[in-house]
């Protein structure tokens, strides 16, 4: 095996950068060198704000949204609709749903999506927390399930649909409309937002 030129510290920066989401071996190199050009401040404020969003960030014990503050400022809001929860795969696509000015229900985050293939049940993800908490809620009217319009989404979705029938309550998913197969974070404010309100009964 050909020994490594490059310095133990540079190559285990390279590994850390190689571990996120979009990053090639590439793009890792051109990251940690760009971190070892620059001034120790900045690499400083970097590794902080890294380590200060794991100390500061928790999950809301309501919708397991991602939030600093437990109710986050949403379960917390008065304006909000409380009759409304829209169940999504992840934090960012509450993001996206909340910048459409369509809905301003509830959110219940899953932190993913039922996937056999990938050894993904619904223990893995927060359908039971969703369970009991249409069940133990008084006046939820309606369950919202913008899972991603994909295999597992859809998956995820008619589970959900099964589990949530016993209690009578409202049960719908987005309008297609979306792109199929695609991410709901990805898709634009107009397309999200006319999904949303041509919701459909499942
Ligand atoms: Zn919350």
């Amino acid at each position: 095996m050909k020994t490594s030129i490059t310095a133990e510290p540079v190559n285990r920066l390279i590994n850390e950068f190689s571990r996120l989401p979009g990053i090639g071996p590439k793009s890792a190199a051109r990251l940690a060198y760009f971190i070892l050009r620059g001034g120790e401040h900045e690499a400083r404020s970097l590794a902080e704000a890294i380590v200060d969003v794991k100390e500061r960030i928790g999950l809301c014990s309501e919708c397991f949204n991602l939030s600093e503050r437990d109710p986050c400022p949403i379960c917390s809001d008065p304006e909000r609709d409380r009759s409304l929860i829209c169940v999504v795969e992840e934090p960012l696509d509450v993001i996206a749903l909340d910048r459409t000015n369509e809905y301003s229900g509830l959110y219940h985050v899953l932190h993913g999506a039922i996937s056999p293939v990938d050894g993904v049940g619904p223990d893995q993800i927060r359908v039971h927390e969703l369970v009991e908490r249409v069940r133990s809620a008084e006046k939820i009217e309606e369950v919202i399930l913008a899972t991603n319009p994909n295999i597992e989404g859809d998956a995820t979705a008619m589970y959900i649909a099964r589990q949530l029938a016993q209690f009578g309550v409202k049960v719908t998913r987005p309008a297609s409309g979306l792109p199929v197969g695609g991410d709901l974070e990805y898709a634009d404010e107009v397309t999200l937002g006319r999904a949303l309100s041509g919701r459909r009964a499942l």
